[in-house]
């Protein structure tokens, strides 16, 4: 398996990649309660792994991943009764952490830089801060996607959902699934209920999270050949590609 672990390159290293046109992918993840059967780390887990797999099977663009950012913008979980494990930045820190990260492998010469968010409670926020960027830093190539809104990925949860109609949610059919295959070790589906989510994670499977996570992977090496092809060029327009 090759290595697409940015952390794990020496600094003479990454230059094949700057040669390259790289695409480097900042996971944006979160640590925050997830009901009773998930651990904190869900929204993290998911967008590593989707963005690992998506580099690690992609044989025409070289990509590089970022370790993911743990801390996202969850104010609305600190109020939760019997719900800790919440750790959420201010909404100035987010935003300034996202900035100065990416800013950074901008400096290093790359010019392909892509957000994959993780958590709801951050999609506005990670929008934002593409702007942000070209306003304070005058980078303006960066672009932003959330991995349930990829391409074709909301059709497929649509199609084999039971019980929350194709939606995310908070830790329910699709998070709970997901988690199931990724790390199932941490996942207690003897107190999984419809409480204190947003969905339903009883008709959760490990097998509906393969499929999830097929269909996320696909479709973000489809997103990285384009960008990489510069189809995404001089749009500075926040959007979803869906
Ligand atoms: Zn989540």
């Amino acid at each position: 398996m090759k290595n697409v672990q940015w952390e794990q390159l020496k600094r003479t290293e990454f230059e094949q990649y700057i040669a390259a046109d790289a695409v480097v992918i900042i996971p944006v993840g979160a640590t925050e309660q997830h009901g009773r059967h998930l651990p904190v780390n869900t929204d993290t887990s998911c967008c590593y792994a989707i963005a690992r797999a998506a580099a690690e099977r992609i044989e025409d663009v070289k990509v590089l991943v970022l370790p993911p950012i743990w801390t996202g913008y969850s104010p609305h979980h600190m109020q939760m009764a019997e719900a800790a494990g919440t750790i959420s930045l201010g909404f100035h820190t987010f935003a300034d952490l996202l900035t100065d990260v990416a800013a950074c492998v901008y400096a290093h010469g790359f010019r392909r830089i892509m957000f994959l968010n993780g958590h709801g409670g951050n999609t506005a926020l990670v929008q934002a801060v593409r702007f942000k960027l070209g306003e304070e830093k005058q980078i303006s190539s960066v672009h932003c996607f959330t991995y349930w809104t990829l391409p074709d990925v909301p059709e497929l949860m649509q199609s084999i959902s039971e019980t929350d109609k194709g939606h995310i949610g908070h830790a329910g059919e699709f998070e709970t699934s997901l988690q199931l295959l990724l790390q199932p070790d941490l996942v207690d589906m003897s107190v999984a209920r419809w409480a204190g989510t947003l969905g339903d994670p009883t008709t959760a499977t490990a097998e509906k999270g393969g499929k999830v996570f097929e269909a996320v992977v696909t479709s973000l090496m489809n997103v990285i050949r384009r960008y990489h092809a510069g189809e995404y060029e001089d749009s500075r327009v926040c959007r979803k590609v869906i």
